[in-house]
């Protein structure tokens, strides 16, 4: 890793602060003043500030519940990033392990591990992510064994090369829906990829509409109680089945 970067990772500085620390000639690698920004470190190097030796921090892992009107992404658009609800330093450093929608609800991986966070989104590694979909039409006895197969079959979505994984499809069954609600019926669906905006086209592919969209788990991680915007640490459990 580039010096600055390591310093950047290891203190609260920024990287312009570091670049200054760096022309100061405070920085010693094993012993050598070090003005290089750009020199490549690792982890058995003994790097020090002003005689104070560096520790690399390690990675960090965070699940945010997330509302709606709010963007997985590092810059704000049309909405704010997920990122500025995180209380932790340097959160824009971070990133979104598997993106949702503005107006997508639920489950949100947060870390600054690119390793861990491809075995959380690559298809190849097949990891389920269990979304609750509301559907504007019905899905009624007569149609739903037909389209829990299509699912699981694979499904073709305009612009795309090869069809869907196999899906798993559940009807939720609802007692209590009332007449205005706007919509007729609740699903979960497990999928193993993460295609542009892939439950909603699923959806409109089989003729219905999603209304609302929640993710719930993302392999064994679940929001369990946390509430709408908060978030917390990762436990080393959790960690572990993506590193
Ligand atoms: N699929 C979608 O269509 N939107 C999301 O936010 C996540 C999965």
């Amino acid at each position: 890793m580039r010096l600055d970067k390591f310093i950047c990772k290891s203190t609260e500085l920024t990287r312009t602060e570091a670049k200054k620390v760096l022309k100061s000639g405070e920085v010693r690698v094993n012993n050598e003043v070090a003005k290089n920004a750009a020199m490549q470190v690792h982890e058995n190097n003994i790097i020090t500030i002003d005689g104070q030796q560096l520790s690399a921090r390690g990675s960090r892992y965070y699940i945010l519940h997330k509302v709606v009107d709010t963007i997985c992404s590092n810059v704000d658009e049309v909405y704010p990033s997920v990122l500025h609800s995180l209380e932790v330093d340097k959160a824009f450093d971070l990133h979104i392990a598997g993106r949702l929608d503005a107006d997508t609800t639920g489950l949100v991986l947060i870390t600054d591990d690119g390793r861990w966070s491809h075995n959380v989104i690559s298809p190849k590694k097949q990891c389920q992510k269990t979304y609750r979909v509301w559907l504007r039409s019905e899905i009624d006895d007569d149609k739903l064994s037909a389209l829990v197969a299509r699912f699981d079959s694979g499904l073709q979505l305009q612009g795309e090369d090869s069809l869907t994984r196999p899906a798993i499809l559940t009807r939720v069954e609802k007692e209590n829906l009332v007449d205005e609600a706007s919509y007729r019926s609740e699903v979960l669906l497990t999928i193993t990829e993460g295609k542009y905006h892939q439950v909603k086209r699923m959806f409109a592919a089989v003729g219905n509409r999603v209304v609302g969209l929640h993710r719930e788990q993302i392999g064994d991680i679940t929001l369990g109680d946390l509430a709408p915007g908060e978030w917390r640490d990762l436990t080393e459990d959790e960690i572990a089945q993506f590193s």
